[in-house]
């Protein structure tokens, strides 16, 4: 989609315009053209700020699909599974944060009515005496503890992250970073070359995993490694892992190949369903890495996107995995067996995470802020800004 920013007008303009007049976060204004002014930036702004979004005023995917779901309250539908075209919405989330509440395990609550929310909703119905139907009306609203109140709000899970990230503030001391280099022991991942000659990701990502570590223990964060070199976990575990050791952020590292040897480039990834789920402060994490990577490195730029995969789904903070280069690509290959690139990788994912903590307040243009920098701050802000 095209984004909608101050200036614009027209239909979508409108949509918007509509969307939050009727979540009584603008003023109507009546007839006429619909126009992207100040007051609509401003509606925005408060709605991506409640919503945890990237407080921009843009209207872009994440803050549009944010709208279409806002719509939903729970009871405003019957919520069942519909495996063609499954239902997303608010009302979605709350159902599902409430059978988490209860102790049903409808998985990581992302707004989408999927299998596993209704295995946890029949289970709900069966305990509490209902026909387990799977399907969420009236009655089992009431039994829910939700009919009579309109549920309003949005999306409590990723507002909580947001909160966790607005109360850890700016500095990078005290933040608990898992980092989890890809593959391992016997799973050394994509490999090129045979013998002693032999190029592995599980080496190359080890490598920059240690570079990185060292770096965020300079700057009074504690990085915890998923792993050793010997072992390769499965995706469930390295999130356990990350779960039980209580970590503010993951970070997964990784190098991709491809039967074409032209393949190349860089890639990020964070939760997103694909039907409009996304965890929004992995989102905005992903981007940092990528932006930052990108600015720093002649990689080509292969996007940012949400995927459901196990580590980012399982994980309770917000994760990201990224794919840095094709070892099946000669140019690729070369820069990351470079050291000196492998350090550039390591201080940009590193003004990444303290990118994410500064919440978009800093003006350093994106690949200028440097490691000496981010330390230089970190010694000269007082300790009670903490
Ligand atoms: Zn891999």
């Amino acid at each position: 989609m095209q984004l909608l920013s101050r200036g614009d007008a027209g239909p979508p303009v409108a949509e918007v315009r509509a969307a939050l007049e009727e979540m009584g976060i603008l003023e109507p204004t009546g007839p006429g053209p619909a126009l992207f002014d100040e007051q609509l930036e401003q509606a925005v702004r408060i709605f991506q700020q409640h919503r945890g979004l990237i407080t921009d005023g843009i209207v872009g995917p994440a803050t549009y699909r944010a709208l279409r779901d806002a719509r939903w309250s729970l009871g405003d539908r019957m919520l069942l599974l519909n495996t063609q075209a499954p239902l997303t919405g608010d009302d979605v989330f709350a159902l599902q944060e409430r059978l988490l509440e209860l102790g049903y395990d409808s998985g990581r609550a992302d707004g989408v009515f999927g299998r596993q929310t209704e295995q946890a909703l029949r289970s709900f119905q069966r305990d509490y005496g209902m026909s387990p139907d799977g399907m969420c009306g009236p009655r089992t609203l009431r039994h829910l503890g939700y009919l009579g109140r309109k549920v309003t709000g949005g999306r409590p899970g990723l507002l909580r992250e947001q909160e966790r990230l607005h109360r850890a503030g700016p500095r990078l001391s005290g933040k608990r970073i898992v980092i989890d280099p890809g593959h391992g022991g016997a799973d050394q991942g994509v490999s090129v070359g045979s013998g002693a000659d032999a190029v592995t990701e599980a080496g190359l990502v080890g490598d920059i995993a240690r570079r990185l570590e060292g770096r965020m223990a300079a700057a009074g964060m504690e990085a915890l490694l998923s792993h050793g070199p010997q072992d390769c976990p499965t995706d469930a575990e390295r999130a356990g892992f990350a779960n039980s050791a209580g970590a503010d952020v993951v970070l997964s590292l990784h190098v991709d190949a491809n039967a074409s040897p032209a393949a190349n480039g860089l890639a990020a990834f964070h939760f997103g369903t694909g039907s409009g789920a996304t965890s929004t402060v992995g989102e905005a994490l992903a981007g940092f890495i990528h932006r930052e990577l990108l600015a720093r490195t002649r990689m080509l730029d292969c996007g940012v996107h949400g995927r459901p995969w196990e580590l980012l789904r399982l994980t309770r903070m917000p994760a990201v995995r990224v794919e840095i280069g094709y070892l099946t690509n000669d140019r690729d290959r070369a820069a990351l067996l470079d050291p000196g690139f492998r350090d550039v990788v390591a201080e940009g994912i590193l003004v990444a995470v303290k990118r994410l903590y500064l919440l978009g307040q800093d003006d350093k243009p994106t690949g200028t802020f440097t490691w000496a920098e981010v330390l230089q701050r970190e010694a000269n802000r007082p300790a009670a800004a903490r």
